[in-house]
């Protein structure tokens, strides 16, 4: 929570060198941003405009208690740029979100709705809170609460939410009803990843993990690998690991150990990725899983393997441990996993990255269709959804590596660069409005 208080964009110049913190997403963020500004020779004056977020909401949500105690959270919601289109981007329940993390997932939410050039701005919220220690109850109020102090940013043509970390379709549920509540009509696109039912795409549930699994077979390609008999570790075994787990296996891959927050599970003859799922179902967790050897998360991230797969949260990949990763590819499903001094360590070892905002554009890709449905009215069958994501996923990522091959740099390099000059080109030919 200190951190909350502190002045957070206090940096006005590049600095290109400063690792100084190299844990904190928004130095993080901005450190690539800079490399990319640097090599597009970006104006100062938009330089200034892109590392600030438009418009950041702190709000206290006071919940009533299972107990009967009244309880305080805090709730963020950053908008980071809008000149694209709506702000986009999920909404997660942490106990570890902090004002400079919500503002980099915001950042990156815009950079990734830019490389895959869907009509988006970026956004992200947070909630200070641990849902796992909380009841659906309290789940409801603190949602309903959160999204009432954030209600006046909200809207399908200004602001959509989506599910992130520790929330879900249920989440957003509650918060299109209370949303429609408030304007009095039932308003389905003010946000994404709802239940089917009620207005939420077919293939979203999956898009993320399909998006990840469509990125590390083009880069499986571009490195001359079949896909076939090719080892994956996944570290995160929620929504996005578990599903990119199980269609990498469809593909052919071996998926040779997993994790989540109770631990790793490491079987080399494969893991049995649907019997691990349904034991999530049942369980929660993997703790008990018992598919393989017990193994540490530190140690599931330096195992030998042909794709590592990042899908839990940020900094697992830090200047400690990036020597000793020893996959070919790393595909981040998760937001942020490689901090920014780990970047350059991998390249040395020769490691092809997939940066997040590609790899795991494939879940807001498909809230873009979740948003375009709900505005048309009509509906698309899951074929169409997974035709129409593997075709933004296969062209971005090429254009993203024709762009790496000519600058001759990295995949995350080239992402950003693809980003800004997206977002910069709009922002010069609307202006300031002064
Ligand atoms: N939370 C997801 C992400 O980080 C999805 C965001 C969205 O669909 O708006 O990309």
């Amino acid at each position: 929570m200190a951190d909350l208080l502190l002045p957070t964009n206090t940096i006005v110049h590049p600095d290109k060198d400063r690792f100084l913190h190299e844990e904190n997403p928004f130095e993080a963020m901005m450190a690539r941003f800079d490399r990319a500004a640097d090599l597009l020779d970006l104006e100062p004056g938009l330089y200034k405009v892109l590392r600030n977020p438009e418009k950041t909401i702190i709000v206290s949500i006071p919940v009533m208690m299972d107990s009967g105690e009244v309880e305080v959270f805090t709730g963020i919601r950053c908008i980071y740029n809008t000149s694209r289109g709506p702000a986009k981007g999920g909404i997660r329940f942490d106990q570890n979100v902090t004002l400079d993390e919500v503002k980099a997932l915001a950042a990156w939410m815009t950079w990734k709705c830019a490389v895959v050039n869907i009509p988006f701005g970026g956004s992200k919220g947070g909630v200070i809170c641990d849902p796992l220690k909380m009841s659906i109850g309290e789940l409801e109020r603190v949602t309903r609460r959160y999204t009432a102090g954030i209600i006046a940013t909200l809207g399908p043509d200004s602001d959509v939410p989506a599910p992130d970390v520790n929330t879900n379709e249920r989440v957003m549920a509650w918060l299109m009803d209370t949303y429609s509540m408030h304007v009095g009509h039932t308003v389905n696109a003010v946000t994404t990843g709802k239940p089917v039912a009620m207005g939420g795409s077919l293939g979203r549930r999956e898009a993320t993990g399909r998006g990840c699994m469509i990125a590390t077979r083009e880069a499986l390609a571009h490195l001359g690998l079949p896909v076939k008999g090719r080892t994956v570790v996944v570290q995160g075994f929620g929504n996005v690991g578990s599903i990119a787990a199980e269609l990498l296996q469809a593909e052919g891959c071996k998926v040779i150990a997993i994790s989540d927050r109770t631990g790793g599970w490491y079987n080399k003859k494969g893991i049995d990725v649907k019997h691990a799922i349904a034991h999530v179902a049942e369980h929660q967790t993997l703790e008990g899983f018992g598919g393989g050897e017990p193994i540490a998360n530190e140690q599931i991230l330096e195992l030998e393997c042909d794709v590592l797969l990042p899908a839990a949260l940020e900094n697992v990949i830090t200047t400690k441990n990036a020597a000793n990763i020893k996959a070919k590819i790393v595909c981040e499903g998760a937001n942020g996993p490689t901090s920014a001094g780990a970047d350059a360590i991998l390249d040395d070892k020769g490691v092809f990255v997939i940066p997040d905002i590609l790899a795991n554009a494939g879940g807001v890709t498909v809230s873009y269709f979740e948003w375009v449905q709900n505005r048309s009215g009509y509906y698309w069958s899951e074929q169409l959804v997974n035709e129409r994501l593997t075709e933004i996923m296969v062209n971005s990522f090429a254009e993203v590596l024709k762009l790496s091959k000519l600058h001759r740099v990295n995949m995350r390099t080239a992402s950003y660069m693809l980003a800004i000059s997206r977002v910069a080109t709009v922002h010069k030919l609307r202006g300031i409005y002064a």
